[in-house]
């Protein structure tokens, strides 16, 4: 029944403003249901939500529209705080992984584009269950306002209890345009969820519009970073257009045997075409891309390896982001140890000039490696 709705978080501004035309309201209405939405963070269009949309308006939205909130099925904090993991329910029933981190002061959402994921990568839980479906531009909109509603909630909750949390910092000051002026407010936005954020490539950017409006939420080209397995295609798309956000690619080898093998997808967009529409991009936009390498003991961090990527990224504007291997059920592999980890970054930078970020593993105590959560 739901499905025939309008969800309002399909729509960017401009398109609420044509719906309101066309529904003979005044633009003025849109604007303020614009600003419960992403200002405000309004949970539902009830009058005590929005108390100053007027009665025709408040009808008509509750007659062809639904806000797609996500209701949370479990949520769980990591046991040093830094993590807050939720797994939301779709209108079908479907579930999808949720994350707000807060590791350098800064709420961050990490947000998932798909329903599991079609790439197969051995390592990753969401590759291990295989894919059932896209979602839609409303569903990845929720996700961010989820978050920054939970931000807003917890920046309440410090003020009354007083008691210190890291997820809880309201230490930062609100910059402009911040919904809740308690404080703290979601600044950044990660695709590195359920899903393979090019693979749904037009949900995906629609959804980043609303996201960056700002009016809305104003997550600017600064603050999204959408990582993608090496969609040949969709980073070429993405170089075409100049959209505006950071990329990073996820090579986990230097060779296209043993990246195969990780990587099944890898038979279809082969590293040299990936590494090749890696140079069109940084080209064509003038941006340096994060190169993710999962760090798997044993496999890809060996001090030869270090030096393969090194080779491999030798002339464009990169930065490496190793990630020590989250165990998950479906893959037998041990994650790199704290020092073979550091003697990469070491050769990666002595010998190649490439900065690197080791990511700190907060938050394994509740599975926080992509769809681990999902697949519990
Ligand atoms: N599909 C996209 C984005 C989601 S995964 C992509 O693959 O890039 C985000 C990052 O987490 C990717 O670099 C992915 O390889 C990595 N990842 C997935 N499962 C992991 C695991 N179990 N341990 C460590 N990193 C993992
Ligand atoms: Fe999909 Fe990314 Fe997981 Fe690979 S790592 S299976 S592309 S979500």
């Amino acid at each position: 029944m739901s499905a025939a709705l309008l969800n309002l978080y399909d729509l960017t501004r401009e398109q609420l403003h044509q719906q309101f035309v066309r529904w003979d309201f005044s633009p003025v209405h849109a604007a303020r249901l614009w600003n419960y939405l992403y200002l405000e963070l309004a949970g539902s269009c009830s009058e005590a939500a929005m108390p100053e949309l007027p009665k025709k308006v408040r009808a008509r939205l509750l007659a062809e529209t639904t806000l797609g909130v996500l209701p949370v099925a479990i949520e769980q904090d990591s046991a040093d705080g830094f993590t807050r993991k939720y797994l939301l329910r779709l209108a079908d029933g479907e579930h999808i992984e949720t994350v707000l981190m807060r590791f350098t002061g800064r709420v961050t959402a990490c947000i998932s584009s798909q329903v599991g994921c079609a790439m197969g990568c051995v390592f990753c839980a969401t590759g291990q269950m295989g894919y059932t479906r896209h979602l839609s531009p409303g569903e990845i909109v929720a996700q961010a306002v989820h978050v920054a509603r939970a931000v807003r909630t917890v920046s309440k909750l410090k003020t009354a209890s007083g008691t210190y949390h890291p997820l809880d910092d309201t230490s930062r000051k609100p910059g402009p345009g911040v919904a809740g002026a308690a404080g703290a407010r979601l600044r950044n936005i990660v695709l590195m969820g359920m899903g393979e954020p090019l693979h749904n490539y037009d949900a995906v950017m629609h959804a980043i519009d609303i996201l960056r409006d700002s009016s809305g939420l104003a997550l600017g080209a600064e603050r999204i970073t959408l990582s993608t397995v090496g969609v040949v295609p969709g980073i070429l798309r993405l170089a075409q257009e100049k959209r505006p956000l950071h990329l990073a690619v996820s090579l986990h080898a230097a060779t296209q045997a043993e990246r195969a093998a990780l990587v099944p997808v890898a038979t279809k967009w082969p590293l040299d075409e990936v590494m090749a529409a890696c140079h069109t991009y940084s080209k064509t936009t003038g941006r340096r891309i994060f190169y993710e390498w999962t760090l798997i003991e044993g496999k890809n961090d060996s001090p030869e390896h270090a030096r393969a990527v090194g080779a491999l990224l030798r002339g464009l504007p990169a930065q490496v982001n190793l990630i020590p291997l989250n165990p998950t059920t479906g893959y037998d592999g041990t994650p790199t140890h704290g020092t073979a980890a550091k003697h990469f970054q070491h050769i990666l930078a002595t010998e190649f000039k490439l900065p690197s970020t080791v990511r700190q593993r907060r938050g394994l105590d509740i599975a926080a490696g992509c769809g681990q959560l999902a697949v519990s």
